[in-house]
């Protein structure tokens, strides 16, 4: 069976076309009554961006915190806002923000219609009814959840995603200017989690031509950014950003995500960050890609926080362990299908003692 691969419909490029926002949502506002919600993320409070965002009289502003990753608690608290904020429901829901900010608007317009907590919903198509229209307007490049159909969250019992066709954005406004606010350490390792898709998806078995075509430009572009300080990075990384997302939506990613998933579940150590902890000892599995990411390292002059995991209690590490065992596509594409004889608990449990 070939997947049949849901993409973004409409996505607007270019510096400064964040200023067509309101022209794009005008086409949504289809009768007096309609009111689009803007979530945002917090950082950019009484900022120049949450000043120019097109909000009219009906719309609600909702601040979101990402201090920590979404939650299905958080989810669900949030929906319960926007409900009561109107009797209606909104006619779209705009994420504005990074990976963290674009998957909370994802899962609330998918909430919004579809009943109880969003925890019943983290797995694959459990989702029943179509989401709010809902649009991304990415602010920090890398995770590429601008074009997946995934919405990355963490529930009491798991870290699983929304995951299917309702939850890919109908709109995807890709301005490179409102990426330069970013601190100096967060653009790395987001920008890393781009690099480490493509590298998980280029070296992984799952890989076709399809992913191959959109892995290799996403991975030159990260060069450009990271290697070659090229003046339009800006732009760069929100293409090799968009194209790595297409990459792993039609392939998968492979230990490192594995493995950061265990980290982050039970440290809560943040996606971009987590990813860059584990590749770095990964030489064995990504040879030529831990060498120039370390390469990359240098130039930007990130130190990495060492000594996680060796001082955790036993049950932590057989926690971490038991996460990063479970994402078994992952390990599939990066060792094969004979995957269980190879990554053993006893060689992640090495892994993880390194970290
Ligand atoms: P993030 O959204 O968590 O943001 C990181 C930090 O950068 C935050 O403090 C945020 O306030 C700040 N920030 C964002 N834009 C800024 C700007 N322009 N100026 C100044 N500060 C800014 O970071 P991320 O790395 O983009 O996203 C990570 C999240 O994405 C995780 O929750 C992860 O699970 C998720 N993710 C989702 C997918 C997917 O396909 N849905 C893929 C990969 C990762
Ligand atoms: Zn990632």
């Amino acid at each position: 069976m070939f997947r049949n691969f849901k993409l973004v419909p409409n996505v607007i490029f270019g510096r400064g076309c964040f200023a067509q926002l309101d022209e794009i949502v005008e086409k949504q506002r289809d009768n007096k009554d309609s009111w689009v919600v803007f979530v945002m993320d917090d950082v950019f409070k009484d900022k120049d961006l949450e000043n120019k965002l097109p909000l009219h009289e009906k719309d609600m502003l909702l601040r979101v915190n990402v201090d920590d990753e979404p939650k299905t608690e958080y989810v669900d608290e949030l929906t319960l806002k926007v409900r009561e904020h109107s009797s209606s429901l909104p006619c779209t829901v705009i994420g504005i923000g990074g990976g963290s900010t674009m998957d909370l608007a994802k899962s609330i317009s998918l909430m919004l219609t579809n009943q109880g907590s969003s925890t019943l919903y983290q797995g694959w198509d459990l989702i029943k009814n179509p989401a709010i229209c809902h649009m991304a307007v990415p602010t920090l490049s890398g995770t590429g959840a601008e074009v997946s159909r995934t919405a990355v969250l963490t529930g009491p019992e798991k870290k699983l995603g929304l995951n299917s066709d309702f939850t890919v954005f109908d709109q995807v406004i890709l301005d490179p200017e409102l990426t330069k606010g970013v601190p100096k350490e967060q653009h790395f390792y987001t920008g890393m989690d781009c690099y480490i898709h493509c590298i998980e998806s280029l070296e992984g078995t799952f890989l076709n031509e399809f992913s191959r075509s959109y892995g290799e430009k996403s991975l030159d572009l990260c060069r450009q950014v990271f290697l070659d300080d090229h003046p339009d990075s800006a732009d760069k990384l929100m293409m090799a950003s968009f194209f790595g997302g297409m990459s792993i939506a039609y392939s998968q990613v492979g230990a490192c995500h594995a493995l950061s998933y265990g980290l982050s579940y039970v440290l809560g150590t943040h996606h971009g960050i987590g990813c860059c902890i584990v590749f770095d000892y990964l030489e064995e599995f990504y040879s030529k890609g831990v060498k120039e990411f370390r390469i990359m390292m240098e130039k930007c002059n990130i130190e990495l926080p060492r000594d996680l995991v060796k001082n955790l209690k036993e049950e932590q590490i057989e926690t971490m362990i038991t996460v990063a065992l479970g994402l078994e596509p992952l390990w599939e594409n990066c060792l094969g299908k004979d995957w269980k004889n190879i990554m053993t608990r006893d060689r992640a449990r090495a892994l993880f003692l390194k970290m």
